[in-house]
């Protein structure tokens, strides 16, 4: 339903918490966040619940710091709404954490594939198959492994990706469900939603269906999912507050 994504230099909770908060209007069911903790054994930590943002907040372990996160709200299509199906879902390793908006039509097959070979479901949903293929890539980027799982998967998608081994970046993708940048000053945003940005930044860019992105502190940018570079400059958002 919801995505937040935020890399840069400020403390990555509380941002997230309030970007979700400002996409509660869509509605949802359970919310969670992934972020990466940062230093040299590094790591991802993630906190999720069933229930609103305030209750999600009021569960955030004591230590849960970071500047580098993701977070979603989730309004469910596979799987119950309970604390394990809600996202960011993680690998087997879990090194990797995702975000997903939309619905997966092949999980079900792909799933079936993966138990088979030993992988370990934690939760119902279709977005966890992602989490996985993702996990079990050994391509030597992110962004190929996003985009060998991304080849793999029918149906529609925006999503947001952290991995514990690529520290500096976020990896988006759409199609079929919205993904928005927020440009900032030494700092960049990913949504599902411009709400969630204009508080801090009018300078947006939105991904087209077919189109990923790779977001750093000071720097993105964007291609098609075949790995071709594309030329996606910011417009200004005009915005009431
Ligand atoms: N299909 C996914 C799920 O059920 C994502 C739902 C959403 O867009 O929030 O978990």
């Amino acid at each position: 339903c919801g995505i937040v994504g935020y890399i840069g230099k400020r403390d990555v909770a509380p941002l997230l918490l309030e970007g979700l908060q400002r996409l509660e209007y869509r509605g949802y069911d359970s919310a969670g966040i992934a972020l990466h903790t940062g230093g040299k054994t590094g790591g991802l930590k993630t906190a999720k619940a069933k229930g609103r943002v305030r209750e999600l907040e009021s569960r955030l372990p004591k230590r849960f710091a970071g500047t580098v996160g993701i977070a979603h709200t989730r309004w469910a299509t596979h799987g119950a709404p309970n604390d394990l199906n809600a996202h960011p879902h993680q690998d087997a390793t879990g090194k990797v954490a995702i975000v997903h908006n939309g619905i997966i039509d092949n999980a079900t097959a792909l799933r079936a594939k993966l138990v088979a070979d030993n992988v370990e479901f934690i939760s119902d949903t279709d977005s966890e198959v992602l989490a996985h293929l993702i996990g079990r890539s050994t391509a030597e980027t992110l962004e190929e492994r996003v985009r060998e799982a991304l080849r793999l998967i029918e149906g529609t998608y925006g999503i947001a990706v952290l991995h514990a081994d690529f520290p500096d970046r976020i990896v988006a993708a759409r199609n079929g469900s919205p993904v928005v940048l927020g440009i900032g000053e030494k700092e960049m945003f990913v949504s599902s939603d411009v709400a969630a940005l204009v508080s801090h930044t009018r300078q947006v860019v939105t991904l087209d269906d077919g189109e990923m992105a790779t977001v750093k502190a000071d720097d993105y940018r964007t291609y098609t999912t075949e790995g071709s570079r594309t030329s996606a400059s910011p417009t200004t958002v005009e915005w009431e507050a």
